[in-house]
């Protein structure tokens, strides 16, 4: 529970300034683990995927995943980090009940990947976020707690252990200190994630996920007065798992430090547990130090020494980064600012290049995604690309539209339809009977009927109103569950009015 007086955001940002980091997890998509061959697959029974080395029996031996090591390279080259030509794996100790060794193998003093840097952009202005490490570590097992409301060890009536994810290759990204945004930093920190997670999709190093824990992070922030030489104190906030809440918890850690400051008290250094409820934190154990760990270099494992060759073959073989390709897109696409920034946070790029390539313009393929498929997939409750349309379907509503078979309302059912699964659009035309009618024997009678209905407006536009037709439209494509084409509806009324 928070006893903190809080001080209002904008109000703690105009008097103190803070700092934030961020060390992020990632779970690397190798098809076996770390240090033995036992598969990494998602959600498979508790404690199938599990064998001596990953329960850490005695007698047992580690030997590393080539794989991950080179996802790990990968990762620190797109980051533009220094690759060590030699360095070693360390042993953590701690007791945990989810880590069977009582280890953790990890990396110490001896990074794989050191020194380097990505760019994020937030409204429009470019800020460098500095890369301290990249190493390579082993997850633990999952602890899980049974009875209790709050699914946490307090009040549970008993705990389980699944050692499935024991051993997964684990990366973790850390941040150097990021001063001098402001009021921006819960902003730059929710940026940054964004900017990695794409980064980390488009290495294809890992599915991340953060609803499946595949991407974590904690937090770091700190908070000290205008102008002061030395920064604050910084608490940590663990495992916050979604790229709303890195914001959230930035902003409520400001929030909650400057009403300590205020009070004259100082920040306590802990590890905080954020709250997706409520969008508060609450300290958890007080922070340990490095030397708690007791770190020494594994016996078990060789010392990691990528040749030259083969680092200067992955950083060849690096796919197009996100920040470049977006910019690629925008020019080739003549979009806005505005409208790749809609794009992007709506998760549509792949799927709108997709539809382009399929066909479409990138305004029309724009218009569909972030339109009714978004409506669709907001009440759903779903991601866009999670919905039963195809990218190829989608350029093929367009093609439609564009050569006057459809309007955009007999478009919108037809995906509705697809969405349905009724099939491909051209089937759900047919199915439906969607087609615009623009023959003019079949509109000839509705267009005879809306004016007789409406004899005074007809004579408005007799006398040169022509802006009074848009009221018969209306009346011709309700009589044609608007079916018809709205264009030569127009024109046969003013001809006939003439
Ligand atoms: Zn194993």
């Amino acid at each position: 529970m928070t006893t903190e007086q809080l001080v209002s955001y904008e109000e703690a940002v105009s008097r103190y300034d803070p700092v934030i980091g961020l060390e992020t997890h990632v779970e690397l998509g190798t098809v076996t683990k770390m240090f033995c061959g036992c598969p990494t697959t998602f959600g498979l029974p508790p404690n199938s995927a599990v064998c001596p080395v990953c329960l850490g029996l005695p007698g047992s031996l580690p030997v590393a995943n080539r794989t991950a090591i080179e996802y790990t390279i990968r990762i620190g080259l797109a980051l533009h980090c220094t690759i060590a030509t030699w360095c070693r794996f360390a042993r953590k100790n701690y007791f945990y009940p989810d880590m069977p060794k009582d280890f953790q193998i990890s990396q110490y003093d001896e990074p794989l990947c050191t020194d380097g840097w990505m760019d994020v952009s937030v409204r429009g202005e470019t800020i460098r976020v500095g890369i301290e490490r990249v190493h390579l570590e082993e997850d633990t097992g999952k602890s899980l707690h049974i009875g209790g409301a709050t699914g946490r060890i307090h009040g549970a009536d008993y705990s389980l252990v699944d050692y499935n994810r024991a051993g997964i290759p684990l990366v973790e990204v850390v941040t150097k200190p990021v001063p001098g945004t402001g009021a921006l930093a819960p902003v730059v920190a929710r940026a940054y994630v964004t900017e990695l997670r794409d980064l980390l999709r488009s290495l294809r190093v890992s599915d991340v996920r953060m609803e499946e824990g595949s991407l974590r992070c904690d937090v770091n922030t700190s908070l000290a007065p205008r102008g002061a030489a030395e920064w604050g104190t910084r608490t940590e906030t663990k495992n916050v798992n979604s790229l709303r809440s890195v914001e959230r918890a930035v902003k409520f850690e400001i929030e909650r430090q400057a009403g300590v400051l205020d009070a004259g008290q100082r920040v306590v250094q802990e590890t905080r547990h954020f709250h997706e409820d409520t969008g508060t934190t609450t300290a958890g154990r007080s922070k340990e130090e490095a030397q708690d760990y007791r770190y020494f270099p594994e016996p078990d494992l060789v010392p990691i020494a990528p040749p030259a060759e083969w680092v200067e073959q992955i950083r060849a073989d690096l796919p197009e980064l996100p920040a470049a390709r977006r910019a690629r897109l925008q020019s080739e696409w003549g979009l806005s600012d505005g409208d790749m920034t809609s794009l992007r946070n709506a998760g549509a790029l792949e799927l709108v290049e997709a539809t382009v390539a399929a066909g479409a313009s990138a305004a029309e393929a724009s218009k569909w995604w972030l339109g009714d498929l978004a409506r669709h997939a907001n009440e759903r409750g779903t991601e866009l690309g999670e919905l039963s349309v195809t990218p190829d379907q989608v350029a093929r509503v367009s093609a439609l539209v564009r050569s006057g078979t459809l309007n955009d309302g007999l478009a919108r059912q037809v995906l509705d339809g697809v969405l349905a699964g009724e099939g491909d659009p051209d089937a759900v035309v047919a199915a439906r009977g969607l087609a615009v009618v623009s023959d003019d024997d079949a509109l000839a009678k509705a267009v005879d009927d809306a004016i007789a209905k409406s004899p005074d407006v007809a004579a408005k536009i007799r006398d040169g109103k022509a802006s009074a037709v848009g009221a018969l439209i209306g009346d011709v494509m309700a009589a044609t569950s608007r079916r018809a084409d709205a264009k030569r509806v127009r024109e046969l009324i003013l001809q006939r009015l003439s």
